[in-house]
């Protein structure tokens, strides 16, 4: 029995997920929002910020939307983000969403109550997450940088290096690479501007956790 209702349950979150857009839940909620390439951003409703550091990310499939907030790194799909904008569990956000959009026969559950925080209240601790978040990762990636080159240093003969697909990788992506730590370092520079320097931060995390990860399967 609970079997079956996990499965109508799976079943009904993707419903959902196609019937309601993260965007839609921001609209619900009255989120303003930034656009930022393919994202968008909006004052964290998880915590109290000046700066928007909540990004929500839409997907032309909306089973595949998320959100993720850079200053206090609350993430999840836009179930998760209506639940937390209302006073329900996920639990109760799945019941009560599958009722609106009449995928299910359960006891729907109230109206939601928008959960009211305080925005004006001063913090800047995003800020400062930020700066520490924007130097690791720059110094993530000399790193990656400084043992790919090591590595590349210790083969004898160039003939062996074409055998190295972690090597071929990182000449493929050699002038992408460089250009982000140029960007990052410039960045560095000046003082560190969130608005500014985000979008360079966010292409930079994408390297480094695809550096990770080719770096790990070795
Ligand atoms: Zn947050």
């Amino acid at each position: 029995m609970n079997k079956i209702k996990n499965i109508q349950r799976d079943y009904n979150i993707q419903e959902i997920k196609k019937n309601m857009s993260i965007l839609d839940v921001a609209n619900e909620f009255g989120l303003k929002l930034k656009r930022s390439g393919k994202s968008y951003f909006t004052l964290c409703p998880m915590h109290v910020e000046q700066t928007a550091s909540c990004s929500l990310v839409p997907n032309s499939d909306s089973t595949k939307d998320y959100f993720y907030c850079f200053g206090c790194e609350a993430g999840g799909d836009q179930i998760n983000l209506f639940a937390s904008l209302s006073p329900m569990s996920n639990r109760e956000a799945i019941n009560y969403l599958a009722n609106r959009y009449g995928l299910s026969q359960e006891q729907p559950l109230p109206e939601p109550i928008v959960r009211e925080y305080a925005r004006n209240k001063r913090d800047r601790s995003v800020e400062r997450n930020f700066l520490i978040n924007y130097k690791q990762v720059f110094y993530d990636l000399c790193t990656i940088r400084d043992s790919v080159n090591n590595l590349i240093k210790q083969y004898e003969f160039i003939e062996l290096l074409v055998d190295d697909e972690l090597v071929i990788k990182y000449y493929q992506d050699k002038e992408h690479y460089e250009e982000i730590l140029e960007r990052l370092q410039e960045g560095l520079f000046e003082k560190i501007n969130f608005n500014k320097q985000i979008e360079v931060f966010i292409e930079a995390k994408g390297v480094l956790t695809k550096w990770k990860k080719l770096l790990q399967k070795r």
